[in-house]
């Protein structure tokens, strides 16, 4: 690993200073030996607030490794995305062990890809999909959604076989605001000239929010908090002033993290990751204390600006506030092969850095092999060195 991305002491501490993978898988056997049930999830329009009422743990199952892609192609199409090919690899070579410990398992219809692909291991585990509507704008569309989350809630209740009250939900949707609000101020030092946080740090903090208990969450990112503002004092850029770059598009983690190596190896610093692995998730809260906390959590989840909606566009909007917070000086959006909706929209979001923002674009399409990383750096070298020229 680069070390200028650990250009500081670190932030987690030593109880957690394993490798976050591991540090989770830990966490969810200890918490599994007490007794709470494990719920498997893929996406972000997954409602966390309902898993945690239910007294579960969610896990995310979305992969991000090529090694079991081989296997995964004996079955899918080899030109689906490597994220549903890794994800589907581990479960039929049974080397998830995330997979292995999920009671449940709560799917949604996003993109094609990823939906076709839940069917083919629904009878593995007991699975609920969620009907998720594409068009966020229709009335009719928010009713359907609703419908889907109060099905969440009985599917969560007759398979654990408990019940879940409004209060178990609205004090669910309190400790999610809290978590949200208190990763958000920290992935907020990045706004520093230069950032106080890295990509990894933040990636390495996001791993834990689902599974460790809301006490030791909170404990931990209060922590981090006071490291962060310590090194706030002693910041000074001494002039060194690298391209500041917000990273777009797919989800990113694992093996297409070469893309954030390739930037901060070529001295630019990520400062905002706008997809799903980044901030997308965590920017916006529940409404607290309504009458229909059901509603509350469908109200907020349809609001989050994935590419399967049509049109998105919410997604300017959260684009703009990242810009306005992180100050990027470009934008580099990141699109896995196979990922049509991703794809096509990268037309738009270049269209919009040109005539909105004014900001440098670069688009690169990858997936999660070695074989395109020298032409990754040579195409991101010449946008941060037209930068800086
Ligand atoms: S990119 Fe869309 S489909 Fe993928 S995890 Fe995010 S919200 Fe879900
Ligand atoms: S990256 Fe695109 S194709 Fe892959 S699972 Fe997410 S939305 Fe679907």
């Amino acid at each position: 690993m680069n070390n200028r991305n650990r250009p500081f002491s670190p932030l987690i501490d030593d109880e957690y200073a394993d490798s976050p993978g591991r540090r989770v898988l830990a966490r969810l056997q200890a918490e599994k030996e007490a007794g709470r049930p494990a719920v498997g999830i893929y996406c972000c329009y997954a409602p966390l607030e309902l898993i945690w009422a239910a007294g579960a743990v969610p896990v995310g199952l979305c992969a991000t490794s090529q090694k079991p892609i081989p296997k995964a192609e004996t079955i899918l199409p080899a030109n689906l995305c490597p994220l549903i090919k890794s994800s589907f690899g581990f479960i039929i070579t049974d080397t998830c062990p995330f997979f292995k410990l999920s009671d449940l398992i709560v799917a949604e219809t996003t993109c094609d890809g990823k939906k076709k692909m839940f069917e083919l291991i629904s009878d593995i585990k007991p699975m609920l999909t969620l009907e998720l509507p594409q068009t966020p704008d229709y009335p009719a569309s928010f009713l359907r959604w609703l419908e889907s989350v109060r099905q969440m809630k009985a599917f969560l209740e007759k398979s654990l076989n408990l019940k879940i009250t409004d209060q178990d939900i609205e004090a669910a949707i309190k400790e999610a605001n809290q978590r949200r609000s208190l990763f958000l101020e920290i992935a907020g030092y990045a706004r520093y000239e230069p950032p106080l946080i890295t990509w990894i740090e933040l990636k390495e903090l996001a791993a834990l929010i689902g599974v460790f208990p809301g006490d030791e969450v909170r404990s931990l990112m209060l922590n981090i908090i006071e490291k962060l503002e310590k090194r706030a004092r002693h910041n000074n850029s001494g002039g060194d002033r690298r391209v500041r770059v917000m990273v777009t598009g797919c989800p990113l983690g694992g093996d297409a993290e070469k893309v954030y190596q390739v930037i901060e190896e070529l001295d630019g610093r990520v400062v905002a990751q706008e997809a799903c692995s980044g901030l997308k998730p965590l920017w916006t809260n529940i409404v607290e204390d309504t009458s229909d906390p059901l509603e509350a959590i469908a109200r907020r989840y349809l609001d989050l600006p994935c590419s399967c909606m049509t049109p998105n566009t919410r997604r300017w909007r959260y684009m703009g506030d990242l810009i306005e917070k992180f100050k990027p000086d470009c934008i580099i959006d990141v699109v896995l092969s196979g990922c049509h909706t991703y794809n096509v929209e990268s037309h738009l979001i270049k269209e919009h850095a040109k005539n909105e923002l004014g900001l440098p674009f670069l688009k690169i399409e990858t997936d999660y092999s070695e074989m395109d990383v020298v032409q990754i750096q040579v195409r991101i070298g010449a946008l941060l060195e037209m930068i800086r020229t």
